[in-house]
């Protein structure tokens, strides 16, 4: 007899990209962190930080990061809770809404903790292929009937996003819940945000992972109805962000000019990245994220991926259908986006 649940034995488990040790000499490209140090006034909230709060449980409703984002983002306080990373968000929302007969749909490919997330609930998914270019194929998304249909936009690893019109149309026909995975979209040029106070099936998530370059302090919020937010509170742990995480996270949400500086500078990047792949022959997929999709000319991925990182560069492969001749690589500063250039440029040659 087995101590786990059949599920659970059964299923894979969802397989991080890899973690270097502190200090390693690489260049690492393969979890889209940011790049550039977090804002000065959330590293500053640290240093100062006092320790008597340790002593005492933290606020379980994260009412600072509450407020800085009431106050950035215009949305009202009770439309807005505080998770460990939207991971944890996601999976407070799979665990209140899905089970064996109600399931989670998502496009295909997309972030694979979907399916794990799912998958631990015994609850079915079906999976929507997007086509080549990465539409968000709405009609059959509907047709599926989640209790939860799951959009990460921009979405991972495509980089790809759903239009505002395009995720209103979803929301407006899905009878479930639209969760719209916002992780990357601090290098995008569309938000669903506005449709936030029309759509009472809308959750938007959102994490300081990337934009805030704060994926280490474990901080995320989701928006939405204030009826679904009750709902997942009943889920949620009680002390599930730390104080030390609730006031640096308020810091950083409230330094907007930084994170979009460093995001500017990202996306100038991340131009001149797809420029040069594209003159070296790769397939370069349009990206609104902090990372990039790409075909090597001759589509040998596993290799390119192996070989560089005998020379010190992580990138991310997937080895699965529709991606195992593609890489995503995330965007890095300047220079070291300039040793990836020279380094493909041989291997490939
Ligand atoms: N959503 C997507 C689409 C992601 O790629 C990631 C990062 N792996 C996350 C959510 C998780 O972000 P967090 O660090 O906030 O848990």
């Amino acid at each position: 007899m087995s101590y786990f649940r059949t599920t659970i034995d059964r299923m894979q488990g969802y397989v991080p990209g890899e973690q270097p040790l502190p200090g390693s000499n690489v260049i690492k490209l393969n979890t889209n962190e940011n790049p550039y140090p977090p804002s000065p006034a959330a590293v500053e909230v640290l240093r100062r930080f006092d320790p008597e709060l340790l002593r005492r449980y933290p606020d379980p409703y994260s009412r600072r990061v509450v407020e800085a984002v009431h106050r950035t983002f215009d949305v009202p306080k009770d439309w807005i809770m505080v998770g460990n990373g939207s991971d944890e968000l996601l999976s407070i929302i799979i665990r209140s809404c899905c089970g064996e007969s109600r399931c989670v749909v998502y496009p295909m490919p997309t972030y694979v903790l979907y399916r794990t997330l799912a998958e631990m609930q015994d609850t079915p998914c079906r999976e929507i292929p997007f086509d080549d270019a990465y539409t968000i194929p709405v009609t059959d998304l509907v047709a599926a009937r989640g209790a939860v249909t799951l959009i990460a936009s921009p979405n991972s690893p495509s980089g790809s996003v759903g239009s505002a019109s395009v995720l209103a149309q979803l929301a407006g026909q899905l009878e479930g819940l639209l969760v719209v995975d916002e992780a990357y979209v601090d290098f995008a040029e569309e938000s669903a945000l506005g449709l936030l106070a029309q759509y009472p099936n809308l959750v938007i998530l959102r994490t300081l992972s990337k934009g805030y370059s704060l994926a280490g302090l474990r901080l995320g919020f989701a928006m939405a109805h204030p009826d679904l937010l009750n709902g997942f509170f009943k889920v949620k742990d009680s002390y599930n962000v730390n104080a030390a995480s609730c006031l640096a996270g308020a810091a950083a949400i409230e330094d907007q000019s930084y994170k979009t500086i460093n995001a500017h500078k990202i996306v100038a990047t991340r131009m001149r990245l797809s420029e040069a792949l594209t003159i070296m022959g790769f397939r370069v997929w349009p990206s609104q994220a902090n990372f990039i999709l790409v075909r090597p000319p001759q589509g040998n991925a596993e290799e390119l991926y192996l070989a560089l990182k005998e020379r010190g560069i992580l990138v991310r492969y997937f080895n699965q259908p529709k991606l195992d001749d593609k890489l995503r690589i995330s965007i890095g500063t300047d220079e070291q986006t300039d040793c990836l250039i020279r380094t493909l440029a041989e291997l490939i040659k």
